[in-house]
């Protein structure tokens, strides 16, 4: 990953927007993912400063060592307790006097904090920087969530033969779970989503004691992580024979999630992707059941921009992950969702996930 390449991109924003610096803080996870993306490092405590010309990168004693060895292309300085404190020292040495920090990230509690300490420094609150560059992924990006999507895929093949009356959601998700960390995965992506029978009608349902029987639909919505990029898949089977009524939707929402693909491509807005595919559950009569949007940017989180739905102010660009989901919920009763994993590219969409989906598969 070419880090100095996205912190010049920082830079030429701090020099657009008359800033002298930019600011990281992340605490215990606060931000992860931003620092990540211009650092390579991977701890959960740390803070970086991008200014105009330079960048200084610190963490605390726990992590120094793995830092010297994600963040090859910076110095590590070590952060002491008083972190606040060595801050404040070193803004004050860089002569740095109107700092950029993110706000989407930033507790207030920091704000207030480092407000409270900074003196002499006026701290900007700014909206999507890092997230902002993120949104266009790197070749390099791009092959590493494919290889989280194919491991997904895998691990979906892997559990459905395993499946039998009687299994719990928990257990199912849990041995998945388990099935994605032997095989290479870092961890889950997400809380994995498996939900039997009339649960696969609640979108983000938590996995409980219900315990599979004949006849169920079977939705997971799961996704690994691999080199820190996730992957989100949704496919739904069922055990026996559906209903009429499962096959319909399950056919409407395929036919939806067809739409939505067929929509995606450079130079559209999240709202007219949204709109291909919700036309599709509208003209059946269904467009009360399908309360999410179409689908959300993925990369070293599982829910980034861009999104598309119908308050979404995104338009797609080459090179942009997103997911393609649209589902119909029938509450009390049963719920569909067909998520694809794709690759915008200049006139359409390249598909990560490779899961069969024609037709309701039956176990
Ligand atoms: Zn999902
Ligand atoms: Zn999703």
């Amino acid at each position: 990953m070419d880090y100095q390449a996205r912190r010049a991109k920082l830079r030429e924003r701090l020099a657009k927007e008359g800033l002298d610096g930019f600011l990281v803080v992340n605490l215990e996870g606060s931000d992860s993912a931003n620092l990540r993306y211009l650092t390579g490092f991977t701890g959960s405590a740390g803070g970086l400063i991008v200014t105009r010309e330079d960048a200084v990168f610190a963490t605390d004693s726990r992590y120094t060592e793995r830092a010297a060895q994600e963040v090859p292309d910076l110095p590590v300085e070590k952060l002491p307790p008083r972190w606040l404190d060595w801050l404040a020292e070193r803004l004050e040495a860089l002569s740095l006097r109107r700092v950029g920090i993110g706000a989407a990230r930033t507790s207030l509690w920091l704000f207030n904090k480092l407000r409270e300490k900074l003196t002499g420094v006026e701290l900007v609150p700014v909206e999507g920087w890092v997230e902002g560059l993120r949104r266009v992924k790197d070749p390099e990006e791009v092959e590493r969530i494919a290889a989280a999507a194919r491991l997904t895929d895998e691990g979906l093949r892997w559990i459905l033969g395993r499946l039998r009356p009687g299994m719990t959601e928990r257990e199912v998700a849990l041995e998945l779970e388990m099935w994605y960390r032997k095989n290479g995965a870092d961890q889950v992506a997400f809380d994995l989503i498996v939900a039997f029978g009339a649960a696969t009608s609640m979108p983000h349902y938590l996995p409980g004691e219900r315990k599979l029987e004949e006849g169920d639909l079977i939705l997971l919505d799961i996704g690994a992580k691999v080199d820190g990029y996730c992957a989100d898949l949704t496919r739904v089977v069922v055990l026996g024979r559906p209903s009429p009524e499962a096959r319909a939707i399950y056919e409407l929402v395929l036919a939806a999630n067809r739409a939505g693909l067929e929509a995606v491509r450079a130079g559209v807005t999240g709202v007219e992707a949204d709109r291909a595919a919700r036309a599709v559950i509208e003209q059946a009569g269904h467009g009360d059941k399908f309360g999410h949007g179409l689908g959300h940017g993925v990369g070293l989180e599982v829910h980034e921009a861009p999104r598309l739905a119908p308050t979404s102010e995104d338009t797609l660009e080459a090179g942009m992950v997103v997911t393609v989901e649209p589902g119909v919920y029938l509450p009390g009763k049963l719920g569909v969702r067909i998520e694809d994993l794709v690759v915008v590219r200049p006139d359409g969409c390249e598909i990560l996930s490779s899961f069969p989906k024609e037709e309701l598969l039956v176990l």
